[in-house]
């Protein structure tokens, strides 16, 4: 299953983001963390290697659609699973989250 999620996170890389949007470095699949995975959704964190840039991507299956934003530390990775867990991940609830993490000023937009 690991080939499997690998082949996932090259997908994304493929798709999402080939390079750092900060420094230009490209991704590799270890930057990569699968936060939620669903049939309908996504979510994603970025980490760049090169300069520890980190971003929040969602991807929506069903449109092909991907959006990102930078998030301040990678500290919140963690917080963002415990929010992605307490329920099934729906696109009003992607949209809870970004809400969440710009309420808390997590997200530079
Ligand atoms: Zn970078």
């Amino acid at each position: 299953m690991n080939n499997n999620k690998d082949n996932q996170k090259q997908f994304f890389i493929d798709t999402i983001a080939k390079f750092c949007d900060k420094c230009g470095s490209a991704y590799s699949i270890g930057d990569l963390e699968i936060i939620q995975e669903n049939p309908i959704s996504s979510i994603i964190h970025f980490s760049c290697s090169n300069c520890k840039a980190s971003h929040i991507a969602t991807f929506l299956k069903p449109m092909g659609m991907s959006s990102r934003v930078p998030v301040n530390t990678d500290l919140e990775i963690d917080e963002i699973k415990k929010f992605a867990k307490m329920n099934e991940t729906s696109t009003d609830e992607i949209l809870d989250l970004y809400l969440y993490l710009k309420d808390n000023n997590k997200v530079k937009v």
